[in-house]
């Protein structure tokens, strides 16, 4: 079984979004709107249900927590509360179907590798880019869209 940590953004920032309506750190304005695609919000790991859920654009730090190098792009909350993703809740099921780009990362934002994962078959190749003694995380992106997902990192054995 692989032993990894599913890194979803911290409440906190999706709380302080949701107040203020700006990025945190950069302050530029968020953007509020109905889903008009099933686009994953990246608190909970659900996909939006086109139509009816509110969600809020804004600028994130696809670094923070790990890197003093940001790279800020954009990502997508719920706009009312979501809880967050549970940590040790294995791959997301509901973005199994969309392709997803895994990247494996040394500490000091160098990227060792990358796979496209279209077949929803994840663990395999999250196990593969982890068994790399130089990976220290992973990030997963839309392969489509290039946004940021969630990080990966490794859970240690109970
Ligand atoms: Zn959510």
């Amino acid at each position: 079984m692989l032993l990894i940590r599913i890194v979803a953004i911290q409440t906190e920032v999706a709380e302080a979004v949701r107040a203020s309506l700006r990025a945190p750190v950069y302050g530029f304005p968020a953007h509020a709107e109905v889903a008009t695609d099933a686009a994953p919000c990246r608190h909970c790991l659900r996909t939006f249900v086109v139509g009816q859920d509110r969600r809020i654009l804004f600028t994130y730090n696809r670094f923070t927590g790990v890197e003093p190098l940001p790279q800020p792009g954009p990502v997508y909350v719920h706009a009312d509360a979501c809880p967050r993703y549970l940590e040790d809740a294995g791959f997301p099921e509901e973005l199994r179907g969309s392709p997803r780009t895994v990247e494996a990362y040394a500490h000091g934002r160098r990227l060792l590798a990358q796979e496209y994962v279209a077949d929803g078959k994840f663990e395999p190749v999250i196990e593969n880019l982890l068994a790399h003694p130089g990976t220290d995380y992973l990030q997963v992106n839309s392969t489509t869209a290039g946004c940021f997902t969630f990080r990966i990192e490794r859970a240690a054995a109970k």
